[in-house]
């Protein structure tokens, strides 16, 4: 058959009502996927995102009833999605190609010089996938000096009407419940925590298990503990086990840390968001349900709602409005490269340890942890922003680079100068201590800048406002820690400016 539209699926767009499957005439439009090595090795991906974005894609593709090709893992020589596009270009001559907006701009740059070498147009749609649509953004952010989160989630939850009273109002009487919620557990821990639903892989996920232990037998992380949602009903049940189990203590805990315990209240639903098996307006629907029933408070739901309804979609907003410039954004002129306990979390640093430990077994951390842990750490040592950005990439199951990149670049490494966040976030050892039991069961001692007992990153703190003085002294929501700073005597700041130094190169022999 001569082919209409060809229409390219990427591996985070599975949702099973596609926007342009929907309105595709079976009998002149095809659907095409393939599976590329360049995919996983782009950066150096956990074996447990390499898996889920192949199986979710061999289950998608499995329901299909549109005519379609579906390229596997190695019964092709295509190293890159560019190169299998080519060549699907010159087998069916489709009088244009179609896509949803891609999540990555490298692979729209690849998408459009295949079809610009085969001379066929490409026609890339917006993705109604999310609730704010690129062009408003866009017009949001014109003529503002500051693209705040807060005002822009406020714009949004005005706009959408979500969890607002009729009178316009945010229901609860405030647009943010932060002074109830980011609690530690305290020293006894959490307690009983619910179980995360896990689901064992089915034959579909096994045969994927064999393709990336065949191909990406030394790439980081193991496939021992997956259980992630492949398929839009397991991602639904996500959802229904967090609401019923774990969205009421949402808010309060959602700055805690504890070892061990990777998902706490956490809904674990951002991967299977990214790749589009569930829609974020029903995991918001879903939440906002339990308020109104009365079986979630509205700081866990507010606090819910403000990461998907806010932050999910500010970032993105963001990501299109900056690239391709924000990839190569160094603010601090960081120029450190990234230790390489990262890749295998073997430190005497006991917070370092178990969050990049639980990521490389489930290709998860939860915020704080990716935050004010692995990004903190990076942060006060100066590493190279690019660098942490491609680890970011690499070992979350849910890394895209539209989310992963403003988080790593703009959020936590202040590479962009202050466009996401008024300051950086920087803390010492103390406030890990604060959120977590890390500390307990560590070799340091998180109120130690200087001795070889210090923590390294109540060391780090100190030193990195001292080699950013210049450049953050005159941040007003940062005077106090300045001020703290200026209370240093010499021979203090020296001490520090030594064990910053012994950090530094005690790193690459692993003795840190
Ligand atoms: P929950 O804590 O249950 O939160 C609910 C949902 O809110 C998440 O599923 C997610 O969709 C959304 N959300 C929460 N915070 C953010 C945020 N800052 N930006 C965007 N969405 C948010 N998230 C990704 O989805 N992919 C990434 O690659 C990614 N990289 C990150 C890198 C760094 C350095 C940091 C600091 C954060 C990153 N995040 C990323 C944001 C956040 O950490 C994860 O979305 C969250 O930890 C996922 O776990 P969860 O589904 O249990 O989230
Ligand atoms: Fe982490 Fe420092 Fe606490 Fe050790 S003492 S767990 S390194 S914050």
């Amino acid at each position: 058959m001569s082919v209409r539209h060809l229409i390219v699926v990427l591996g985070d767009q599975l949702d099973p009502a596609h926007a342009l499957i929907a309105q595709a005439d079976p009998d002149r439009d095809r659907v095409w996927m393939a599976e590329v090595a360049e995919e996983a090795t782009h950066v150096w991906s956990h074996k447990a995102r390499t898996a889920l974005f192949l199986s979710a894609m061999r289950h998608f593709h499995a329901a299909l009833t549109l005519e379609s090709d579906y390229l596997r893992l190695g019964e092709h020589a295509f190293e890159s999605l560019g190169a299998a596009l080519g060549d699907a270009l010159s087998n069916h001559a489709p009088a244009r190609v179609l896509v949803l907006q891609p999540g990555d701009d490298r692979v729209q740059q690849q998408l459009q010089a295949a079809c610009d070498a085969a001379d066929v147009p490409l026609t890339v749609h917006a993705d109604p996938h999310f609730l704010c649509k690129l062009d408003d953004f866009r017009a949001w952010a014109e003529g503002r000096k500051l693209f705040r989160m807060e005002d822009f989630y406020r714009w949004m939850r005005k706009r959408t009407r979500i969890l607002m009273d009729d009178d316009g109002q945010p229901v609860g009487g405030q647009w943010n419940f932060d002074a109830d919620n980011r609690k530690a557990f305290g020293k006894d821990g959490p307690g009983g925590l619910p179980e995360p639903l896990q689901f064992e892989p089915d034959a579909t996920t096994h045969e994927v298990f064999d393709v990336v232990e065949q191909h990406f037998a030394d790439h980081p992380g193991t496939l021992k503990q997956f259980a992630w949602p492949v398929t839009p009903e397991q991602a639904q049940a996500v959802l229904d086990d967090f609401i019923a189990n774990r969205l009421p203590n949402f808010g309060r805990y959602q700055d805690a840390m504890w070892a061990g315990e990777h998902a706490l209240y956490h809904s674990l639903l951002s991967a299977a968001m990214n790749l589009k098996l569930i829609d974020p307006q029903t995991v918001i629907d879903a939440a906002v349900a339990a308020y109104e029933a009365g079986d979630a408070p509205i700081e866990a739901v507010e606090g819910f709602v403000r990461q998907i309804l806010g932050w999910r979609e500010y970032v993105r907003g963001l990501y299109f409005l900056r690239m391709p410039d924000f990839a190569d954004e160094n603010a601090l002129a960081a120029d450190e490269d990234l230790p390489e306990l990262y890749w295998t979390g073997d430190t005497h640093m006991a917070c370092m340890a178990d969050a990049i430990g639980q990521t490389l077994k489930h290709g998860y951390a939860h915020h704080i942890q990716r935050l004010m842990v692995t990004g903190l750490f990076a942060l006060l040592l100066g590493v190279k922003p690019k660098q942490v950005h491609e680890w970011y990439l690499a070992v979350y199951v849910d890394a895209v680079e539209w989310v992963e990149l403003p988080n790593t670049l703009g959020m936590s490494q202040y590479a962009d100068g202050g466009v996401l966040g008024s300051k950086p976030y920087v803390a010492s050892g103390k406030y890990i201590q604060r959120m977590s039991n890390y500390c307990s069961g560590c070799r340091y001692d998180p109120g130690d800048a200087t001795t070889d007992n210090a923590c390294p990153f109540t060391t780090l703190y100190w030193d990195f406002l001292a080699r950013h003085a210049d450049k953050l002294g005159d941040n007003q929501r940062m005077r106090f820690q300045f001020k703290n700073l200026d209370r240093k005597t010499a021979g203090e700041k020296a001490a520090i400016t030594r064990r910053a130094n012994w950090v530094r190169e005690a790193l690459p022999e692993g003795a840190v």
